[in-house]
């Protein structure tokens, strides 16, 4: 099974993102091989849109089992007073999977591993499979995370992607629970998704900027 992350980070309004679906399931429709792929568990698309879009776009690909939605973050509350927040609680049911960890979330946020820890514990609570993303081969792993997505701030969103033996080389250097699915993301594109794939290393990928576009998503799926 390969993994296909869209994350489009806070860009898309809803008629955006509504036309990005309808214009993906079309090109999907019309491929029996992808849609077998799919349906052999070979490929699966995560769709990871703004959160206040989860609901709609989760409505729209209901019927493709191939297909789930993903939340691009959760908050360290569990749920009550915290105006704003958008908790797994308030996710369940509408998200199956939460991105935790994004070095922009670290970032200009300032979540630290405490908060990230936080973060995962309440998605795992709710329901969601946890895509912890990390940047250095010593960043702690909270307990629980099954999908470590490898995500070097150095090629995310520049155009440079890390060659994969260097994702292979970084891979080794992680203490690993067993049977961790290991993703990698950072200007992958339909140009050089081939030379990731061939790699029974790297099991799935986290796409931003080319995931903005369904025709560039679906042809990296191709590719
Ligand atoms: P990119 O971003 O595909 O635009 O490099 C990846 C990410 O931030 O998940």
């Amino acid at each position: 099974m390969k993994y296909y992350i869209a994350n489009w980070k806070a860009d898309k309004t809803l008629p955006e993102a509504e036309d990005w679906v309808t214009d993906f399931l079309e090109l999907l429709d019309r491929n029996e091989e992808m849609k077998n792929k799919m349906s052999a568990n070979q490929i699966s698309v995560l769709i990871a849109p703004p959160s206040a879009f989860l609901e709609k776009i989760g409505t729209k690909i209901k019927a493709y089992s191939g297909i789930r939605m993903c939340s691009q973050d959760v908050s360290e509350y569990e749920k009550g007073a915290y105006t704003g927040e958008v908790t797994a609680h308030s996710l369940s049911g509408l998200a199956s999977y939460s991105i935790i960890g994004h070095s922009e979330r670290r970032r200009f946020f300032a979540e630290d591993d405490k908060k990230l820890a936080l973060k995962t514990k309440w998605a795992k609570a709710y329901g969601m499979e946890v895509i912890y993303c990390i940047q250095n081969p010593r960043d702690p792993i909270p307990e629980g995370v099954n999908i470590i997505a490898y995500e070097p701030v150095s090629a995310i969103g520049t155009g440079h992607n890390e060659d994969v033996s260097n994702v292979v080389a970084f891979k080794k250097k992680v203490t690993l629970p067993k049977n961790t699915i290991f993703l990698y993301g950072g200007s992958v594109n339909s140009s050089n998704i081939a030379s990731y794939r061939s790699s029974p290393e790297i099991d799935g990928f986290l796409i931003a900027t080319a995931s903005q576009d369904p025709v560039e998503f679906f042809k990296i799926l191709q590719a």
